[in-house]
């Protein structure tokens, strides 16, 4: 392999080497590594017969489903630029992401979850739309050019969550991918004979790194196209999923079911949940290990850095629960003055899309700046306290969200809470908590919140003046992280 592999020369090298293999399981159907390679060949062809060259962007919006990741291959043996978008979004993030990327082609699941997405390519005047959930474009391998050589060019746009402001489109490289990947199968210590799955969008960034874990170990993955517990189980029993992921809720839906059926384990041959990308309370994960008998990893990570610390199986159970593990070899982090975490190392992005956000994004030396609040643990653990945008600036005082998010957890008759900032003309901002209760549980006051705040011993000049009480927090459909941006509008 050349120093800096393509994604279809790892897939290449895996078929070369256990072609019977199976690599993608999904209800009835499977697919090995051999036959992967060469359906995205055919599928390469059939693109390129369509106008698809190196170079070429290709927007696809579809969902977790052994055609996506086979089509996602063929673009990747082409050597085009692939954007891939949540299938849940509609018409303004598709209308944002076809633009800024200037896409020549999209690729849509036709009509899926009752919802028209060829009609809304239509509608937004979207450029060679395609459908490519049952059927994708084939034609004879033999046309092809040769595959890209080097893993150093931009072939990646994806799109952050938004959680802050518009969605940035991130310019990735096979070679970023595929450092994130490596990283995190070394840090979940995986082998041969594990049984991964996929359970969130593959649209996710973290579709291409799940990949390369399986490229690079030759073990298969359960895919899952509609994700539902309990529904779902049948499907991690029936292969003998050893390790899930996800983020947060994913954990507590499958807590929740072990909660129906104690004693019995849900998935016995389940060993692992690995996830990440979301904040994770301690009490989860001690819940987690204890009711379900399984080890639990957190991760943190970011779009423009799929990977950047993970928790390890050989980590104390302290450290998985209050930390988000360690950087892997290669990946420096810097705290900055004001506890900002910087990185730098291959997994980082290029940049952004938008010249403008790149300029402003990287420091004097290099580093990334994340956004993200954290510190450092004598051990070489990193600890998040928060997000440098959501900090609350209150008479010139600065506010942390986390910490009072984090008390205010650990009252009963608070499920789960967003603390925001809202613009006062005295103060600047004044707290604001967005909380959203568990069933059953009675009224709750101000008052209450401010006494139970000060009973755990914060300071008066943070305790929030005004409180609501929400059904549902507005969350986003992937990792289903919280929309403050959203309740600022909306209390504001
Ligand atoms: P935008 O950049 O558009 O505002 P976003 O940052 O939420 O949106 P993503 O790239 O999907 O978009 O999310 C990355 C962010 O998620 C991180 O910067 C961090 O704030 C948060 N995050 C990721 N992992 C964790 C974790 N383990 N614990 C807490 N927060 C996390
Ligand atoms: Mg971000």
């Amino acid at each position: 392999l050349s120093s800096a592999p393509t994604l279809w020369d790892l897939l290449a090298r895996r078929a070369d080497l256990t072609p019977d293999r199976p690599v993608l399981l999904q209800d009835d159907r499977s697919l090995t590594f051999g036959e992967l390679r060469a359906r995205a060949e055919r599928v390469a062809a059939g693109l390129h017969d369509l106008g698809v060259r190196p170079g070429t962007v290709v927007a696809w919006q579809l969902p977790t489903r052994i055609e996506t990741a086979v089509l996602s291959f063929a673009l990747a043996r082409l050597g085009a630029v692939q954007s891939p978008v949540i299938p849940f979004y509609r018409d303004r993030e598709v209308g944002f992401a076809l633009r800024e990327s200037k896409a020549e082609f999209f690729a849509v699941p036709g009509t899926w979850r009752d919802f028209d997405h060829t009609e809304m390519a239509r509608r937004l005047g979207a450029k060679g739309v395609f459908e490519a959930y049952d059927r994708l474009p084939e034609g004879d391998a033999g046309i092809l050019p040769p595959p890209p050589a080097d893993g150093t060019t931009v072939r990646w746009i994806y799109w952050t969550s938004g959680t802050t402001s518009d969605p940035k489109g991130v310019l990735h490289t096979d070679r970023s991918l595929i450092a994130g990947g490596s990283c995190l199968a070394h840090a979940l210590r995986l082998t041969a004979s594990d049984v991964g799955s996929i359970a969130f969008p593959y649209a996710h960034i973290g579709g291409p790194d799940y990949m390369v874990m399986l490229l690079l170990y030759g073990f298969p993955a359960v895919l899952f196209e509609h994700f539902a517990l309990p529904a779902a189980l049948d499907g991690y029993r029936r292969h003998g999923v050893t390790v899930a992921g996800g983020s947060t809720a994913f954990y507590s839906m499958f807590l929740a079911e072990q909660r129906r059926q104690p004693g019995s384990p849900v998935v016995p041959s389940l060993r692992l949940l690995a996830g990440g990308g979301a904040p994770k309370p301690p009490e989860v994960y001690h819940a987690v290990v204890r009711e379900m008998g399984v080890q639990l990893t957190h991760g943190y990570g970011m779009t423009e850095v799929p990977m950047i610390t993970m928790g390890s199986p050989g980590d104390t159970a302290e450290q998985l629960a209050t930390t988000e593990g360690r950087p892997p070899s290669g990946m420096e982090i810097r705290i900055a003055e004001g506890g900002e975490v910087r990185l730098r190392g291959e997994a980082v992005c290029q940049g952004y899309l938008d010249p403008a956000q790149t300029a402003a994004a990287f420091d004097e030396d290099g580093f990334l700046r994340t956004g993200d609040l954290g510190r450092v643990t004598d051990s070489g653990h990193l600890v998040l306290t928060g997000r440098l945008k959501d900090v609350i600036i209150r008479k010139g005082e600065n506010i942390s969200a986390k910490e009072i998010e984090d008390l205010l957890a650990a009252h009963p008759a608070v499920g789960d809470v967003a603390v925001i900032g809202l613009p006062n003309a005295e103060r600047g901002e004044l707290v604001c908590a967005v909380v959203e209760q568990p069933p059953g549980a009675g009224p709750l006051t101000l008052k209450q919140v401010t006494d139970h705040l000060r009973a755990e011993g914060l300071s008066v000049h943070k305790l929030p003046e005004r409180l609501e009480v929400v059904d549902a927090l507005p969350r986003n459909d992937t990792l289903r992280k919280v929309l403050k941006y959203k309740l600022r509008e909306r209390y504001s």
